[in-house]
């Protein structure tokens, strides 16, 4: 990728600005394009901020830091506040603007539905959805925070199966422990609860978990423990290995278990609700076992689990954005091992989460069979083990964005007076959203002082 002495050069755009989109930013500007970072929020760390709950303390600074870093460069022009399908159609950024390239790396924030015809008229009245919950629990302590707030009651029922939703119930058994201390007087530390255990902490006020009569919330989960998405199985190891990592599995969710005192149900897969006075206050679920693979109900039984609140934590995918085309749940591809969506004078092409749906572990980490289990049991809290957990993600973004920059190198160069619109417009919705460039300067502006 090349800039001419006039001034011709290749024009990206790239829709999301953190871990992914930084560092395709970063590689583009790199081979010398010009890069256009659209973000729907004013600060630029997507997940990071919002998924990954906030007692992974050093890895989300870290992460900041690492994307401030990237973003700070001459040839990265940012454009906070800006959400693609809303503030600028996908059509007309595609069409109508004369890029040599738009790269989608917005992640996947849409919660997978509620296996349940009619859930969905319960949210917030009994059902609550895992990125909304996370996001409410990374911020509701800042003094400026004003989205949705959730009461979490004891006897959750949470629906999910992987690192997330171990996520969820961890939030969930830590919270509500706190509440029943702070009712005793006891003010406590939720990190503490994060990386000691529940038993522990309690152990050091004389109580004991049966004393604040808490009931824990149940995680269901549609397969078998040993299927739990909690570890990667690469696909090559022998049959041999993989039967011992499917029962390390298992293993991980005892220690995850005995650490914050959680329930689990394998095995079941929700069937109908449970209402009452309009709110959703239990779920009915069915048996079910897993045949080559494949999950089937088994018999007309139903059991009624009653709750006051679910959670439904059964994964994340892609906004559908208007223009995108889409098939079922994921994007299609023109060719997907390069993540290209669509050809044309303005390619378009998708890159990390929105591209793999999930943070790849198994992409990154050098392979071997045990590193799986090892990053799951650290990502966990089960292990005390420090381990880069966005290594992957941000590994898989810089081979990304390698193959995109030389494909895109062997296009044609933006015409220095196509260059100057382009810019045009892009200082003009900078000012709307009032950004005046100054990168650090912005971040320090809409960062809250009480950001954890
Ligand atoms: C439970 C959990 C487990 C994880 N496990 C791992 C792991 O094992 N390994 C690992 O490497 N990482 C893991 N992560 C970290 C993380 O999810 C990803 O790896 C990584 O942060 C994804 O980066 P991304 O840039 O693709 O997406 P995101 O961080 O989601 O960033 C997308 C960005 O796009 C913006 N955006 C969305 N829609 C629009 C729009 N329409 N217009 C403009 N902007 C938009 C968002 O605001 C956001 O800033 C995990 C995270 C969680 C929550």
């Amino acid at each position: 990728m090349s800039e001419t002495t006039s001034g011709a050069r290749h024009m990206m755009a790239v829709i999301g600005a953190a871990t992914a989109g930084s560092e395709i930013a970063r590689i583009l500007a790199q081979h010398g394009a010009t890069v256009i970072v659209f973000e729907q929020n004013p600060r630029p760390y997507g997940k990071i901020e919002d998924g990954l709950p906030r007692w992974h303390t050093k890895q989300r600074r870290d992460e900041y830091a690492e994307i401030d870093k990237r973003l700070d460069n001459p040839n990265i022009h940012y454009v906070p506040n800006t959400r693609l399908g809303k503030d600028i159609s996908f059509e007309e950024l595609r069409r109508g603007w004369g890029l040599s390239g738009i790269v989608l790396t917005h992640g996947a924030w849409r919660d997978r539905p509620f296996p349940v015809e009619g859930a969905d008229e319960f949210i917030d009245r009994g059902l609550v959805y895992q990125n909304p919950l996370i996001y409410w629990f990374n911020h509701y302590r800042e003094k400026s925070y004003n989205g949705p707030r959730y009461e979490l009651y004891p006897g959750a029922i949470v629906v999910g199966g992987g690192l997330a939703s171990i996520d969820v119930v961890k939030v969930l058994q830590i919270e509500t422990t706190l509440t029943a201390l702070a009712a005793q007087g006891i003010s406590e530390d939720m990190i503490r609860l994060e990386r000691e255990g529940i038993e522990p902490v309690l152990a050091q006020h004389n109580l004991k978990w049966a004393n604040l009569k808490i009931q824990p919330c149940k995680l269901f989960y549609r397969r078998r423990v040993l299927d739990m998405p909690l570890s990667d199985i690469p696909a090559d190891v022998p049959p041999k290995r993989a039967d011992a990592l499917r029962l390390a599995r298992g293993k991980i969710l005892q220690k995850a278990q005995r650490k914050y005192l959680f329930e689990f149900q394998e095995l079941r897969v929700p069937t109908g609700l449970v209402v009452e006075h309009e709110r959703m206050v239990g779920v009915q679920f069915g048996r079910t076992e897993v045949v080559d693979g494949q999950v089937h109900l088994v018999g007309d039984e139903r059991e009624t689990v009653r709750g006051k609140m679910t959670i439904s934590s059964i994964g994340s995918i892609p906004e559908p954005i208007p223009g995108i085309p889409q098939k079922g749940e994921v994007y299609t591809y023109v060719d997907s091992r390069l993540g290209l969506l669509m050809d044309g004078s303005t390619s378009v092409f998708a890159a990390g989460n929105v591209l793999t749906g999930k943070g790849n572990i198994k992409d990154s980490l050098e392979s071997g069979t045990e590193i799986g289990v090892r990053v799951a049991e650290a990502y966990l809290g089960l292990s005390g083990e420090e381990v880069d957990l966005v290594k992957g993600a941000r590994h898989a973004a810089e081979l990304s964005g390698e193959k995109i920059a030389n494909a895109i190198d062997r296009r044609g160069l933006v015409a220095p007076e196509m260059v100057e619109k382009i810019l045009t417009r892009v200082r003009a919705r900078q000012l709307e959203v009032g950004y005046d460039g100054d990168f650090r300067g912005w971040i320090r502006r809409v960062t809250p002082p009480d950001l954890e």
